[in-house]
């Protein structure tokens, strides 16, 4: 199989051209092309010379994603785009407007194996783990539509992070790299739903991100009947990870948490949960869950949804609620799925 060229970071770019005998300037304009001009082929990298630029397509692919639907929200121009890959497996990314900025929400696998009961990427389980180009261009396709700037990443699309741990450590070095599109590690959100080994490792990769953790239930017990990566580590194993990331960053981490009614909404969950905010730094997100038709769950009402919140601040927990975009074409958060390629394997399309 052919090396992919927008897979290879600075470093790697260099030492392949070096091996083709090119001078090592070479690399850093074949890169911008790639990482900052965001062209779609070599044939584009007009200051190459015809035979490198031929060279490099004989010798190396070149991931580019096809943009098979973009669905716009009618209520806040959230708009969700279905990419297809090379392979033919597909993902979707969100790209949001807020007043601080244009924010994308990235896939990093086809799919996803953590089985959290309120999340439709889950259904048809986990194809593969996407590559760090895979990731990159959901960004450079997104930039291409719509001819402006993204500003944030969260890496909280189809998949769990932490279980692509090369691929997402590499994207995010490479989104990051100066001499690509630049954007602030501070600007990047990844989420996990807590894997402690990866996020004790991810700690000392020294990247100045922001981790959300996805802890939906305060305990054990709770949070293992709706996350079964709870079977695994228990909160306090969890909490330990925080910290380790916490004090070899300087970040703090934020918890997520999908407002569920009658699961993990009463007032002794908000107590625990303020505790553990509270011990542990972190911030708090409130989600009220969104509808995934197969799943059955569903939000509390809006009162105690901001009761909840009310309950968490008056012990000095600082939450937000998250504002709920691109509802009406299911691009709010545990809605995305491979719908395509459950369709096309069910024989239904
Ligand atoms: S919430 Fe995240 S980790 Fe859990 S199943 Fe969905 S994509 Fe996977």
């Amino acid at each position: 199989m052919k090396k992919d060229l927008k897979e290879l970071n600075f470093e790697e770019l260099k030492s392949e051209l070096s091996l083709m005998g090119e001078k090592p300037f070479r690399a850093a304009q074949i890169f911008s092309w790639m990482h900052k001009s965001l062209v779609c082929s070599a044939n584009d990298m007009t200051n190459i010379s015809l035979k490198l630029r031929e060279k490099l397509k004989e010798e190396y692919s070149y991931t580019v994603l096809e943009q098979e639907e973009k669905q716009v929200s009618k209520l806040d121009d959230t708009a969700k785009y279905l990419f297809r890959l090379p392979d033919g497996n597909c993902v979707e990314s969100v790209r949001m407007v807020y007043k601080h900025g244009v924010s994308v929400c990235i896939s990093s696998q086809v799919g996803c194996r953590m089985g959290c009961k309120f999340c439709a990427s889950t259904l048809g389980g986990l194809v593969r783990g996407l590559s760090a180009a895979e990731m990159l261009e959901q960004i450079y396709s997104i930039e291409r539509d719509t001819g402006s700037r993204v500003d944030n990443i969260v890496i909280m699309g189809i998949g769990e992070p932490m279980d692509n741990y090369n691929e997402v450590v590499k994207f995010i070095r490479m989104i990051t790299d100066e001499r690509g599109l630049n954007i602030s590690g501070r600007n990047i959100t990844v989420s996990s739903c807590g894997l402690v080994p990866e996020i004790k490792r991810f700690a000392g990769e020294k990247l100045q991100v922001t981790l959300a953790i996805s802890l939906h239930a305060v305990t054990d017990e709770k949070r293992r009947k709706i996350m079964p990566v709870a079977n695994k580590y228990s909160i306090e194993e969890l909490m330990e990870a925080v910290d380790v990331f916490f004090e070899t960053t300087g970040r703090r981490v934020s918890f997520e948490y999908a407002l569920i009614a009658g699961v993990n909404d009463t007032e002794d969950d908000a107590k625990a949960l303020a505790g553990l905010a509270f011990s542990h730094k972190c911030h708090v997100n409130l989600i009220p869950v969104n509808p995934v038709t197969e799943r059955g769950l569903s939000a509390p009402d809006r009162t105690h949804v901001l009761k909840f919140q009310n309950m968490l601040e008056k012990k000095g927990i600082n939450a937000t609620i998250r504002r709920e975009m691109g509802r009406d074409i299911d691009g709010a958060c545990g809605q995305l799925r491979r719908k395509r390629n459950i369709v096309d394997n069910s024989g239904e399309a």
